[in-house]
């Protein structure tokens, strides 16, 4: 954790000073490729906007380091064990099973052991790591009755005064309030300890991915299985039109956390793709984009976490967990550790954690180039 006093101490090797040209080509290629966005941002302005971050660009790192060292000392990142797991996983809807017999496959607990083997590895190697959720507990303080007041203005209340209408709403509300507390609370308290108390280099989100049940009368698994990374970025004009997105757009856009976002997010996308031998996963829609001249595991999206911290920040999205391949490996992962045996050797959170060690390596190791 770096005090704020020594912030202006620390070398900052990422002030962005990006010019007019650069700020429009990025919203063209990535940040906003399927927006009007010269509509709601003026490029001349925003080059004015420059933000300066705290971390250190994985160059500064490599060239700070002396030989004599371990290969990942001098770097500072922040593991983020997604979801939350426990006994919140089911309103997390990050729980299910396929038969009775199977163990409950929950993202958050999943995770949360692929980042704690992650951890011990990166330590060895030298990297300083602030593993953001030890445990199956949510970080926001705030729970589901904070957010009552703010999730009742939001639902329109029955015209019926039966009890069964009264009920169902009071439900309703409860519902709303906990996905507050849970899912968008959550995701903004951990981007504020990251951006206001971990500053760290770089930031990496760790999930498994899940695809849409194919019925939704039973569970089935689907056959396809895929991996991916994702990067701030793609904004579509309903998002530009709201000020905290645009505010946030130029935040990232101005700090300097854009070209090592690229670099991280290739570099893990490629140890990802090595480790589980699965394809790059593929968004028809407008939601997502490929960077030009990147790896086609990498995708720029806009979601919560990736636009609120403000440090360089990278989602992993490996393996479908509710696929034909990845669904027994988890079911043989959960089964060794229930039966307190010898891990496979393909262990597919083994794998996984290996998998974060190596694009970590291939970011940030070694000497400058
Ligand atoms: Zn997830």
């Amino acid at each position: 954790m770096k005090l704020p006093g020594l912030i202006s101490l620390l070398p900052v090797c990422c002030l962005a000073g990006a010019g007019e040209a650069t700020i429009v080509y990025q919203l063209a290629e990535r940040y906003a490729p399927y927006a009007d966005w010269a509509s709601w941002l003026d490029p001349a302005a925003t080059a004015e906007e420059a933000s300066p971050g705290w971390w250190q660009t994985p160059e500064a790192i490599r060239r700070g380091r002396s030989k004599a060292i371990r290969p990942l000392a001098g770097l500072h990142l922040a593991l983020e064990p997604g979801h939350i797991g426990g006994a919140w996983a089911e309103w997390e809807g990050r729980h299910f099973r396929i038969e009775a017999s199977d163990y409950w496959v929950r993202e958050g607990e999943l995770v949360l052991e692929v980042a704690q083997r992650a951890t011990a590895s990166l330590r060895r190697l030298g990297a300083q790591i602030d593993l953001l959720r030890k445990g199956c507990a949510p970080l926001n303080p705030k729970t589901f009755q904070d957010y009552w007041a703010a999730a009742q203005a939001e639902s329109t209340p029955p015209t019926e005064l039966s009890l069964k209408a009264q009920l169902a709403h009071a439900l309703a509300v409860r519902d709303r309030a906990m996905r507050k507390a849970i899912i968008t609370g959550e995701l903004a308290e951990r981007a504020r300890l990251v951006n206001e108390s971990i500053r760290p280099d770089a930031f990496i989100s760790i999930h498994i991915n899940a695809a849409p049940w194919p019925a939704a009368e039973r569970k089935q698994l689907v056959d396809s299985d895929h991996t991916h990374v994702l990067i701030f970025g793609s904004l579509l004009d309903e998002e530009l039109a709201t000020p905290e997105q645009r505010a946030r757009l130029v935040k990232k856009l101005m700090n300097g956390s854009g070209p090592i976002e690229s670099e991280l997010g290739e570099a893990m996308g490629e140890a990802l793709a090595e480790a589980t031998r699965l394809p790059a996963s593929n968004y028809s829609g407008n939601n997502a984009v490929r960077l030009e001249g990147r790896s086609d595991y990498l995708w720029a999206r806009n979601l919560m976490l990736l636009r609120l911290v403000d440090c360089p920040a990278v989602m992993l999205e490996p393996y479908i967990a509710n696929s034909q391949s990845t669904y027994p490996r988890i079911q043989e992962a959960l089964r060794a550790r229930a039966h307190h045996e010898p891990l496979p050797k393909d262990d597919i959170l083994n794998e996984y954690a290996d998998a974060i060690v190596a694009g970590v390596k291939r970011a940030y190791a070694g000497q400058p180039l």
